[in-house]
C-alpha cells in the first residue's frame, strides 16, 4: 500500500504550469533524454515520499508539511504534470491522479499508456517493488540529488547543448566562442521562438549528428518546450524584459525589470516555442545585466579595448583588455562576473573566482536594482571575504565609468 497520506492529495495538473507540449516535435534522442529526466524526478519524489513516510512512523516531524498536511514532493509533481502533457499530446487523460501513478510505479515501463522512449533493458524496469524503490529507480533518484530537480537538469542539460552546438558548428579556434556568444544571446534577447525562426537558426547553424539530428535542435528542444499554435500568435510579452506576461498585471515580475507589457505577433507554421521557466531563471534574467554591460562595452573605440564576451565559454562573463599603445606595454585586463541574485550571502557562497585567465582586477558587478538594497553590498563583501580574495565588487553604472575612464587613459597614452 501506499503511504495513507498520499490518498486525497490530487490536484489537477490542468491547473499547474505546464512545461512539456512537445512530444510530436521531438526527435527520438531528445524524447529519450527527457523520459529519462522525467523518470530521475519521479524517482527523486518517491525517495522523498518514502523518506517522509519513515519519518512519518519514527515520529520525525516532516519539513514538507503545509497546512492541508504532507505536501508531495516537488520532483514528483512536476514529474506527473511532464508525464500529463505527454498524455494529452497522445489524446489521453493518464495519469488521472497520484494514486493512478503511484499504481504505475509497481508495474513495468513497458506497461505506461505514454510510450517511453528508453532503452530496451529499461523498459522492464519497475520503480516500486515492494514497498521499497527498485533498483532502477535508485539509480535514477541518486542523479538528481536536488530540491528543484526539474530546474537543476534543464540548466545542466542545456548548458551541455549550448556548448555542443557551438562546437560543432564551428570549425576553428575563433567561430566556436563566437557561436557560442551568438547563441547565449539568443537565450537572452529571445524568450519566445516562432517555429519559423527555428527553421532560419537551423540554417545558420546546420551541423548535425550522424543520425540527421541537428544540434541546434536538440538545443532549442531543451531550453524551450513547443506550444502547438498554427498561424498567428498574439502573445502579451514584457517590452522591457521580452518575457511572457502570463497574464500578470502591474509590475513586471522579472528582477529589475520595469517593462510595460505589450504584445508581439509570431508567424508560425505549426506552433512556438516557449523558454523553459529553468532557462528564464538560469540563462534569460540574469543575462539582462550581462547584455546591458557587453553593450556598453561595445561603444568603446576597439583601438583602445578589446571585449571578450563569455572568455573560455563562461569563465568570467567578460574579459576587457586595454590595448598597449606601443609596443613592450603590458597588456591590462580585467575580468567580470555580473551577478544578479537575490541573496549576496548566497551569491557568495556560491562565487568562484576561475583563475585560468590573467587579470589586474576581477571583479563581480551588480545590477542597479541589487546595489540598491539596503546592506546589500555589507553583506557581500562580507561573505566573500575569506572565501576569495582580491575580488572587487561594484555596480554596473560604476564599473562601466571605471573601463571607460581607463579606456580614455589608454588612447591619450
Ligand atoms: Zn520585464
Amino acid at each position: 500500500m501506499p503511504p495513507a497520506y498520499l490518498a486525497g492529495k490530487i490536484d489537477s495538473p490542468g491547473g499547474e504550469e505546464s512545461f512539456d507540449v512537445k512530444v510530436s516535435h521531438r526527435s527520438s534522442t531528445l524524447q529519450a533524454n527527457e523520459d529519462y529526466t522525467t523518470l530521475e524526478m519521479l524517482c527523486a519524489g518517491l525517495a522523498r515520499i518514502r523518506l517522509d513516510h519513515q519519518r512519518v512512523q519514527d515520529g520525525t516531524p516532516l519539513q514538507s508539511t503545509t497546512q492541508d498536511g504532507p505536501a508531495l514532493p516537488q520532483a514528483w509533481r512536476a514529474a506527473r504534470r511532464r508525464l500529463w502533457w505527454m498524455g494529452r499530446v497522445a489524446g489521453l487523460n493518464w495519469p488521472r491522479n497520484d494514486l493512478n501513478l503511484f499504481a504505475h510505479c509497481r508495474v513495468p515501463l513497458s506497461t505506461w499508456p505514454v510510450g517511453l522512449s528508453l532503452a530496451e533493458g529499461d523498459l522492464t524496469a519497475v520503480l516500486l517493488d515492494g514497498d521499497e524503490l527498485s533498483e532502477f529507480a535508485e539509480e535514477a533518484a541518486a542523479l538528481a540529488g536536488h530540491a528543484d530537480v526539474e530546474a537543476e537538469l534543464v540548466q545542466n542539460q542545456t548548458f551541455r547543448a549550448l556548448v555542443t552546438c557551438a562546437q560543432r558548428n564551428g570549425t576553428s579556434e575563433r567561430e566556436v566562442p563566437r557561436n557560442y556568444v551568438r547563441l547565449r544571446r539568443l537565450l537572452i534577447a529571445e524568450p519566445v521562438l516562432s517555429d519559423r525562426r527555428v527553421l532560419a537558426l537551423a540554417r545558420i547553424f546546420p551541423a548535425a549528428e550522424a543520425s540527421g539530428e541537428l544540434f541546434i535542435r536538440q538545443f532549442l528542444g531543451t531550453a524551450y518546450t513547443f506550444r502547438p499554435e498554427p498561424g498567428k500568435v498574439r502573445l502579451a510579452v514584457c517590452q522591457g524584459c521580452g518575457n511572457p506576461a502570463d497574464g500578470a498585471v502591474g509590475n513586471c515580475p522579472t528582477p529589475g525589470c520595469t517593462g510595460p507589457t505589450g504584445t508581439q505577433t509570431f508567424e508560425t507554421l505549426d506552433g512556438y516555442w516557449l523558454q523553459h521557466r529553468a532557462t528564464r531563471r538560469f540563462f534569460h534574467d540574469p543575462g539582462l545585466v550581462e547584455t546591458r554591460i557587453l553593450d556598453r562595452l561595445a561603444e568603446l573605440p576597439p583601438s583602445a579595448v578589446e571585449v571578450e564576451a563569455w572568455p573560455l565559454l563562461d569563465a568570467w562573463d567578460s574579459a576587457v583588455t586595454f590595448v598597449p599603445s606601443a609596443p613592450g606595454h603590458p597588456v591590462e585586463r580585467w575580468v567580470i562576473d555580473a551577478k544578479d541574485c537575490a541573496s549576496p550571502t548566497q551569491l557568495a557562497r556560491g562565487f568562484s573566482s576561475d583563475a585560468r585567465i590573467m587579470a589586474r582586477r576581477r571583479i563581480i558587478v551588480l545590477p542597479m536594482h541589487r546595489d540598491k538594497v539596503p546592506g546589500y553590498r555589507t553583506d557581500l563583501v562580507r561573505e566573500l571575504d575569506g572565501r576569495v580574495s582580491g575580488i572587487e565588487v561594484l555596480n554596473e553604472e560604476e564599473f562601466v565609468r571605471q573601463v571607460t575612464r581607463r579606456a580614455l587613459q589608454v588612447v591619450a597614452r
